[in-house]
């Protein structure tokens, strides 16, 4: 169902190659990190998994139905950034069930589901509150609720914790790794921070300037780098 499959991928935006040929397979159920400097192409790569963009070259799968050919409502793909917009006049409760109420769910399924995500990211005594009673971590996590809620067979995360201070970090990235844990949804999820990559990835995708450097678990990048550029990256302070 949710199995990421990108084969040769390229992408260009007018003569500048972003992505060059990049192919990397993500298990159903597996939580994999992409990682590398800034201006490597990891957000173009996640957009383009999203089918928010064309690639000029190549594949990519999503239980093995093409991005592409998918309806923008069949691809079932839920991202999380790190701007969490929020809908500001809508409460907490409202803004977790949008995408629910969109699909004309019913009333009673609406609320069961929201109340159970909001128990499962603690957000039960907060669902009445507007997002500007919230602080930055709980506006966070109610970006993730409303994910969640879709219930969707991929989820994509654009560095979501940048906006945060270091110690809300550290606990809202335990959140979803438990969370993966719980749900053991596929999860693809962009930082530029070695920390986060190598306490989350199961698989980690190290990027630099749009081409895939190595794919290993954490311990094989610690272990066994395949280039200096590896080495020194997961090597490297935050
Ligand atoms: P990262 O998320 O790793 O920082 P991005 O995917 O945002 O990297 O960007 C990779 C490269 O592609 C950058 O050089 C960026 O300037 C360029 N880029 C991204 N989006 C566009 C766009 N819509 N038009 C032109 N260039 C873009
Ligand atoms: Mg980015």
């Amino acid at each position: 169902m949710g199995a990421v499959s990108l084969k040769g991928v390229s992408k260009s935006f007018g003569a500048v190659d972003v992505i060059r040929n990049v192919s990397v397979e993500i298990a159903e159920g597996e939580f994999c990190v992409l990682i590398g400097p800034s201006g490597s192409g990891k957000s173009t790569l996640l957009r383009i998994i999203a089918g928010l963009e064309n690639v000029t070259d190549g594949e990519v799968r999503i239980g093995g139905r093409d991005v592409t050919e998918l309806a923008a409502k069949e691809r079932d793909i839920a991202m999380v950034f790190q701007s969490y917009a929020l809908y500001p006049q809508m409460t907490v409760r409202e803004n977790m069930s949008f995408a629910l109420r969109l699909k004309h769910r019913p009333k009673d399924e609406i609320r069961r589901k929201t109340d159970e995500v909001a128990q499962m990211l603690g957000l039960e005594a907060l669902l009445d509150r507007l997002p500007k009673e919230l602080s930055g971590g709980q506006r966070q996590r109610v970006a993730m609720g409303r994910a969640i809620v879709r219930d969707p067979s991929v989820f994509l995360f654009d560095e979501p914790l940048s906006n945060l201070d270091a110690k809300l970090r550290t606990q809202v990235r335990g959140e979803i790794r438990d969370l993966h844990r719980r749900i053991g949804t596929t999860s693809v999820y962009v930082t530029h921070d070695q920390v986060e990559a190598m306490t989350m990835g199961q698989k980690i995708v190290v990027l630099r300037d749009g081409r895939v450097e190595q794919v290993g678990t954490p311990l094989d990048l610690y272990d066994r780098p395949d280039s200096v550029f590896v080495a020194g990256f997961i090597g490297s302070p935050a």
